[in-house]
């Protein structure tokens, strides 16, 4: 599809419109209206007397849909004139877009990552829940059940909210490295075979940055409320390597405020019961076990080196060591998987009841995966199916959602959702996810974020992306976190 931006610049607010509604056009941008040919959208801006008016045409298949907003923009700030211009591009876009669709997305116009969030401000701004659902609902078009499960995930993270003081923190540690690459993976991780050497080095920064770091937050007077340790896959690490990065948190950091300690074990075919006795004895609380999927022929089909087998045999090992609060991951929208192997999956995991299971969507690479309409339009068919029964089933065996997030490009434009049994919600997930308190990530890859609770203002520090840059920036990594924790008045 061709587009235009006329009198405006907002070119990520058109694209990110476009493909959240249409992921399988390829988007070029023409200069003019003279220049563009069908499948088109001009998105139009004109300002005058105080007022905002934005006006998109969208023409497919011999059809012209055309809708207009207006707004007042007299007497706003930099900061409400962009937010109020970019919500009028985008509206328009997507109100001229949706005739075009089999049916409205069940996010409607929202395509920001955090819809809880979103809500929780309308909230915070005065607004009751119930006002809130109507806001999400009439304004947004977004349907009633992700209303209902924003809402939710809203009140959850207001709940915790309270429970954060003015000096607690979160970390984060990475281990950027897998066994090996699955076939749908877009974070940064290096699989042992390419970067196994690097692991030792690798530990020994990250052991310096803990130190750095943990003296950086003894004097800035602020306590450890929670840590997660993700990846990657961080039993990667043998057993002697994840004791020292356990020993080396604990003995710098202060963790008599700790109330979550969470390890991503991840892998099935990494985990042992040595390294699960290692991370016990170290108080980790809470473990996550992925499987992604139970049916061994869509395990085989996304690259994972494990089985169905090797997931109950590490759940069953995390159980006997000790943990009670075990989290699983599943992907809807695998390579191979049908609305029924995914139902399957979920029943499995029922049966094995762990306190934490979170439903993702598979993400695709924009304009890459889907590009034949038909194929799209299936796969969107068959994940809302699978997450239609998942969260039917979850519900049934006494589970509740209690966050969710969306991602850019995700298959159908879904989401993720964490589901729990009562009172097992993770913290961790709720305030990064939430933004709710600053956390400091340590390892490669790590964002750090400085959350001033009171304004919702976010200031960050970003870590070297990948393993050989992160050891090679040893001496410069507790810069970003001085940063955000003496920021200069
Ligand atoms: S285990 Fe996770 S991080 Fe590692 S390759 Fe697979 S998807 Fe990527």
């Amino acid at each position: 599809m061709i587009y235009t931006l006329e009198n405006h610049e907002l070119k990520h607010a058109v694209e990110e419109m476009l493909f959240h509604l249409l992921p399988t056009e390829t988007l070029s941008r023409a200069d003019t209206a003279e220049q563009i040919t069908e499948p088109y959208c001009r998105s139009i801006l004109t300002e005058e007397n105080g007022e905002a008016a934005a006006r998109a045409i969208v023409c497919m298949d011999g059809v012209t849909q055309e809708a207009e907003k207006r707004a007042s923009i007299a007497g706003l700030g930099t900061l409400d004139y962009k937010r109020t211009i970019t919500e009028l591009v985008k509206t328009t876009v997507y109100d001229a877009v949706v005739p075009f669709l089999p049916q409205t997305p069940v996010w409607g116009s929202l395509t920001g990552v955090r819809p809880a969030k979103l809500a929780r401000g309308m909230i915070e701004r005065g607004m009751t829940r119930g006002e809130a659902a109507v806001e999400l609902r009439e304004h947004f078009h977004v349907s009633p059940e992700r209303t209902a499960l924003t809402i939710r995930a809203a009140a959850t993270a207001m709940e915790m909210d309270k429970t954060i003081g003015e000096n607690d923190i979160s970390l984060y540690v990475g281990i950027p490295f897998c066994p090996s690459r699955c076939y749908y993976c877009s974070f940064v991780s290096a699989t042992t075979a390419q970067s196994g050497k690097l692991i030792e080095p690798y530990l020994d920064t990250l052991c310096r940055e803990i130190e750095e770091t943990a003296a950086l937050v003894r004097a800035a007077g602020k306590q450890v409320q929670s840590v997660y340790i993700g990846g990657g896959t961080p039993t990667t690490l043998d057993e002697h390597q994840l004791a020292r990065l356990l020993s080396a948190l604990e003995n710098h950091f202060d963790f008599s405020h700790l109330r979550e300690y969470t390890v991503e074990a991840g892998r099935p075919d990494t985990i042992t019961p040595e390294k699960l006795r290692v991370l016990k004895s170290a108080s980790v609380g809470r473990v996550s076990i992925n499987p992604q999927s139970m049916n061994d022929a869509v395990l085989a089909a996304i690259g994972r080196k494990h089985g169905s087998a090797d997931v109950l045999r590490a759940f069953d090992e995390a159980r006997q060591a000790g943990f009670d609060e075990i989290n699983m991951d599943l992907i809807a929208g695998l390579t191979g998987d049908t609305a029924e192997t995914f139902a399957q999956t979920v029943d499995t995991l029922l049966n094995l009841s762990p306190e934490n299971i979170t439903v993702h969507t598979l993400a695709i690479k924009r304009g890459a995966d889907l590009t034949d309409k038909a194929a799209a339009a299936a796969q969107r068919e068959t994940v809302s199916q699978m997450l239609d029964g998942a969260s039917h089933a979850l519900q049934n065996a006494g589970y509740g959602p209690y966050y969710l997030y969306r991602q850019k490009f995700m298959a159908g434009g879904f989401e993720n959702v964490g589901w729990c049994k009562p009172d097992t919600e993770c913290f961790y997930n709720v305030s990064m996810m939430e933004e709710l308190q600053t956390i400091l990530s340590l390892g490669a890859g790590g964002v750090s974020k400085r959350v001033v609770r009171e304004t919702g203002w976010i200031e960050r520090a970003n870590n070297p992306k990948y393993p050989l840059e992160y050891i090679q920036a040893a001496d410069r990594l507790a810069n970003g976190k001085k940063k955000l924790l003496f920021p200069k008045k």
